[in-house]
């Protein structure tokens, strides 16, 4: 009402002024200018509003440690760290400094939110949870400003809900706690972290909510080394890639609402899903549930987990249908790595197909007998084996190779590039960063051909073999490992 008042007031001035003949031009600049002023404060107050949905109340009593699948050195450091909220008086008998942060730093995937999520609910508090992105804008000043506004709006909801606690979550913490002054618009970021350390030195003012900030990262090595200091961002707890104790747990509470065959067997599944996280299991308990209701199946058998294994690994099949030519080679090329895995690792080819998915026209899977962390100069040597076996069948088979083992070589370099590394080389006890390209690129040559000549060595009698389990995978697109240990037994009892 006041703006229209103003305007026609404008308006009618304008028009005396015409009326007595005197000049408009500047009044009309310093109007259009003040308009311009006012359109963009208004536009940039209304980009602050409506992205503030950064601050997200959720209902943490959904999220209990219980439903946590392994992970228990994380939860056991989380667990002590909270007791600062729950038992505050204890803690300030002690004498003991409160907590303000707690880093949590792991790969994507294996339950930081989940665990901050029960965090706040082990706590009895309010959550809020924030992405890092979501403090950065373009204008100068904004991601401070939303710093300040998720502190305070976590304040004021746990005095709302009579809480005596808040649990302010930042995933991917690094996007706005780096290191300063590394940033191409450093001044924005800058001042984003600068603001959260203000607020997490003010957090213990407030005696009536004890705040604590929970941070998510994979990658620690990014952080400010003001975040990390004793007395903001002071326990670091480490969430890893579940071993294969834990990743049955997490296999077993994705299941519990799913109905199983009795073949189902969650230790077979937890030792062949080495390296996959949280995520990674929920997500094959999903689709193994999904291709079962597509086969309109009553129940979920081992079938549809390890279909949901391979496509968890490996992504979605495809349609494309290679030609009889493309097939032919493709099948040689997946037989020659599925012998060569039987030599270096026995008994470990889970499966071999000409199903094309992702970015594979085909693969060998081979399922680990045992979690690894550490690797001998033989199991990496094997594996290079294994690697150029494809292109080494195709050779033998079919006298040429084709670029279907470019991924095959790009992986074999990088196992070579680890065994100089760890100095397994002839070079002995290197730097791979002061090591001259050229002497690096030799070595990696050398590592890999050895290899080549072994497998070469080791597949060229085999050619028969090869070409009749080719045959037999081109028409049936997969064959289990079991069945190429049998031909294989066979075939070396009858050469004996
Ligand atoms: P990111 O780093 O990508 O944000 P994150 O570590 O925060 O990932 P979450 O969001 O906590 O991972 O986990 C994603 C999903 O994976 C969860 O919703 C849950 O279904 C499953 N999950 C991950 N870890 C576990 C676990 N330890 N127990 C049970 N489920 C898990």
């Amino acid at each position: 009402m006041i703006m229209e008042i103003a305007l026609g007031a404008a308006a009618a001035l304008f028009l005396v002024f015409l009326w007595q003949g005197i000049n408009v031009a500047p009044l009309l600049f310093l109007t259009g200018m003040s308009i311009l002023l006012y359109i963009l404060l208004n536009t940039r107050n209304g980009l602050n509003s409506k992205n503030f949905s950064v601050i997200k109340s959720e209902n943490q009593n959904l999220v209990k440690f219980e439903q946590i699948g392994g992970q228990e050195t994380a939860k056991k450091e989380l667990l002590e760290a909270l007791d600062f909220i729950r038992y505050p008086d204890k803690v300030a008998n002690m004498g003991i400094r409160p907590l303000k942060g707690i880093l949590l730093v792991g790969p994507p995937g294996t339950g930081k939110t989940l665990l901050a999520k029960a965090a706040a609910s082990y706590t009895d508090s309010v959550f809020l949870a924030a992405g890092g992105s979501e403090f950065i804008e373009m204008y100068a000043g904004v991601g401070a400003q939303r710093i300040r506004q998720i502190f305070s709006k976590a304040k004021n909801m746990a005095l709302k809900e009579k809480k005596k606690s808040a649990i302010i979550f930042i995933d991917e913490i690094e996007i706005l706690g780096g290191k300063r002054g590394t940033h191409v618009s450093h001044h924005e970021y800058d001042q984003t972290l600068n603001q959260l350390l203000v607020e997490m030195d003010g957090m213990t003012m407030d005696k009536r909510v004890r705040t604590l900030v929970i941070g998510a990262t994979n990658r620690a090595d990014l952080l400010d080394s003001a975040l990390v200091r004793p007395g903001r961002f002071d326990r670091i707890v480490q969430v890893d890639l579940p071993d294969v104790t834990a990743r049955k747990e997490i296999l077993k509470l994705h299941v519990a609402n799913k109905p199983l065959a009795d073949c189902v067997d969650l230790d077979k599944l937890a030792r062949e899903t080495f390296g996959f996280s949280g995520a990674h299991l929920e997500s094959v308990a999903n689709e193994a549930a999904i291709l079962a209701m597509r086969e309109q199946q009553e129940h979920i058998t081992q079938k549809h987990f390890s279909d949901a294994i391979e496509k968890v690994m490996m992504g979605e099949k495809l349609e494309r249908k290679p030609d009889k030519a493309e097939l032919r080679r493709v099948a040689v090329h997946e037989i020659g790595h599925a012998l060569a895995g039987e030599k270096a690792r026995p008994g470990s080819v889970s499966n071999v197909t000409t199903t094309p998915r992702g970015k594979a026209l085909g693969y060998m899977r081979q399922s680990p007998e045992k979690d690894s962390y550490l690797y001998t100069q033989q199991y990496l040597e094997g594996q290079i084996f294994v690697m150029v076996a494809g292109a080494a069948a195709e050779e033998i088979v079919l006298g040429n190779r084709s670029t279907g083992a470019c991924n095959d070589f790009e992986q074999a370099v990088k196992v070579a590039k680890q065994m100089i590394a760890a100095g397994m080389s002839s070079l002995g006890t290197v730097s791979l960063e002061d090591l001259p390209k050229s002497l690096l690129h030799r070595e990696i040559q050398q590592i890999i051909a050895r290899q080549q000549a072994n497998v070469l060595e080791y597949l060229s009698p085999k050619k028969n073999l090869i070409l009749e389990l080719a045959e037999i995978l081109i028409h049936e697109e997969r064959i289990n490992g079991e069945f190429i240990r049998t031909r294989l037994q066979e075939k070396s009892l009858n050469s004996a």
